[in-house]
């Protein structure tokens, strides 16, 4: 799992790498009543936004829901699979979707991962550059930001001295040989390291390939926590809040006092998104869209942003939609489902006026 947090527990909850699945039903949270949902849906699969399983199951008893529903699965044949922080942290994922909903422009990620991307150099013979760089760009290297095939190439001189046992592609056994190369830089995401060095192995034509890979300190903007953007018109904090409620569907939103400025530059993340309130004030974001606000956290803006709590499941809900496309775009004849069962936990008690 690629941008899986340390505390995680996403990927397979229950089943068999190994077995064939026919239908799967998403949902963001699994209960017992989703276990039914898939039965009744002849659905084997279950795929969902937040694990059942999160800290370890001591015993496989019907004594909670987590239990129950592991059991119920387990003698239905059903699997389990979750996305969680995989999906929070990709620029395609969870909060991108709920910007999209309220109508927000030119996004990028609030807080970008760091220690995620590499530095690939590899010396390539010249008559072999072209193939050896469009092989490790079609294997996923060279992307920064809307920008792709991008690699710093410098001519220079490689030496190489073949032993007996060696079948050099140049020059000869026992004879130092200087050989016009190529230096070919460019970057690559941790997770697509594998996948770009086997490519470049490939269609390199020398037996021993000198490469290096460096760690880099740059951030990785394709990937993080939450989404920063614009609406194209500012609104009043009345409008915004209006709004909110509206795409979330929500009867209450709880906020900080008001600014009484406009909203323009809103920074948001689905679900629990209190630990990059700092980076929402430091992006200078005129409103943070989140959930699981802490009382205390409501006092930090002090005027200079507004903040807002949506819900959890409210600001996570169009995560199953997400899931759905990603699914079918990706297995066009696999059949899912979004789940019809209503599970978030949080209910709410609107008092007639
Ligand atoms: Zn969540």
């Amino acid at each position: 799992m690629q941008w899986q947090e340390s505390y995680d527990n996403a990927g397979l909850q229950v089943g068999d790498l190994n077995a064939e699945v026919h239908k799967a039903l998403i949902c963001l949270d699994i209960t017992e009543e989703i276990v039914d949902e898939a039965i009744a849906k002849s659905c084997d699969l279950i795929v969902s936004h937040h694990p059942l399983i999160f800290k370890g199951l001591k015993h496989l008893t019907p004594q909670s829901y987590i239990e129950r529903a592991v059991m119920k699965a387990i003698k239905h044949d059903i699997a389990m699979i979750s996305m969680h922080t995989n999906l929070d942290n990709s620029f395609l994922g969870v909060s991108r979707v709920l910007a999209e909903r309220l109508g927000l422009k030119n996004l990028h990620i609030l807080q970008p991962l760091e220690g995620q991307l590499r530095k690939v150099v590899v010396y390539v013979p010249l008559s072999a550059a072209q193939e050896v760089r469009n092989a490790m760009f079609e294997a996923g290297a060279g992307c920064i930001g809307n920008y792709d095939s991008c690699s710093f190439n410098a001519k220079g001189q490689g030496t190489f001295r073949a032993n007996d046992e060696a079948h050099p592609y140049v020059g000869e056994i026992g004879k130092v040989h200087f050989e016009d190369e190529v230096r070919i830089e460019t970057v690559v995401p941790n997770y697509l390291l594998n996948r770009v060095i086997s490519a470049m192995l490939k269609v390199h034509p020398y037996e021993e390939v000198a490469y290096d890979v460096y760690a880099m300190e740059n951030e990785f903007t394709q990937a993080g926590a939450g989404m920063v953007g614009e609406f194209e018109i500012a609104m009043d904090e009345l409008d915004f809040l209006a709004l909110v409620a509206d795409v979330i569907g929500s009867p209450s939103l709880r906020h900080s006092a008001l600014t009484g400025r406009k909203i323009q530059k809103v920074a948001l993340c689905g679900g629990s998104g209190s630990p990059f309130m700092g980076d929402a004030l430091h992006q200078k974001a005129d409103a943070y869209l989140t959930a699981d606000i802490k009382y205390h956290d409501f006092f930090i803006p002090e005027g200079r942003m507004l903040m807002v709590d949506g819900g959890h499941f409210e600001t996570e809900q169009f995560t199953k939609e997400l899931i759905c496309e990603l699914i079918t775009k990706k297995f066009p004849t696999f059949a899912a489902v979004i789940a019809e069962t209503n599970t978030n936990a949080v209910h709410y008690f609107v008092k007639n006026k």
